[in-house]
């Protein structure tokens, strides 16, 4: 699947611009900053592919990238963007949440966690919202090379707390380190897998 093509398709804005639902689809989520562009230019193996959605104005848009011609791989910024005005926020939830509890072809988000802080408040909100869509989640830890090997079982422990509580998410954690290639190859044959 990671052999083949990947591109960027488009930006999406409102529902009507979505491309139709033909292939199965997974998403990434996580609040700014989290690794998130580095990680999907890490997985497709294309530097500067992700790069376009966290550009200014390319924030509340959700980026779909074709992968191969079977799936799309999907990008949904906005989280951790507090400091935008309340109507440009409320508009990208609604959005969201009208991807999320609509898209029948999306099989699996990904919630990205920077391994150094675990789950934080605005990363529970993406979850509840999982939940309520009924769209199964699963927990990405990112740049775990800046954890030292003797501290992570208390970042997992965390995160495996957290994930308790929400009856979408996926039991089993995926640790990443884009920098160092850890944990790619897992998440590519995650992705390969679903069906
Ligand atoms: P985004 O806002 O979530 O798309 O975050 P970016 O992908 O732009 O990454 C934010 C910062 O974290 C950048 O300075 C990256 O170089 C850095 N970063 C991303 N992934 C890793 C990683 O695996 N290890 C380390 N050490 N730094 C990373």
């Amino acid at each position: 699947l990671f052999a083949g093509e990947t591109d960027f398709l488009k930006g999406v804005v409102a529902m009507d611009g979505l491309p139709p639902a033909d292939r199965l689809e997974v998403c990434f989520a996580g609040r700014s900053n989290v690794g998130k562009s580095t990680l999907i230019n890490a997985l497709t193996g294309r530097k500067g592919l992700a790069r376009a959605s966290n550009t200014p104005g390319r924030t509340q848009e959700i980026n779909f990238f074709t992968l191969a011609d079977s799936h799309y791989l999907v990008d949904l910024p906005g989280y951790g963007y507090a400091e935008a005005p309340l109507p440009v926020v409320e508009k990208w939830q609604r959005l969201l949440k009208a991807y999320l509890s609509g898209r029948q072809t999306l099989r699996r988000a990904f919630v990205l966690i920077d391994a150094r802080h675990g789950v934080k408040p605005v990363d529970e909100e993406i979850m509840k919202l999982l939940d309520q869509s009924a769209v199964t989640f699963q927990a990405v830890l990112t740049k775990a090379d800046k954890v030292k090997d003797k501290d992570r079982g208390k970042v997992l422990d965390q995160v495996r707390g957290a994930l308790s509580k929400h009856p979408a998410a996926y039991p089993e954690i995926v640790l990443t380190s884009s920098e160092k290639g850890d944990g790619i190859p897992t998440l590519r044959s995650i992705i390969a897998t679903l069906e």
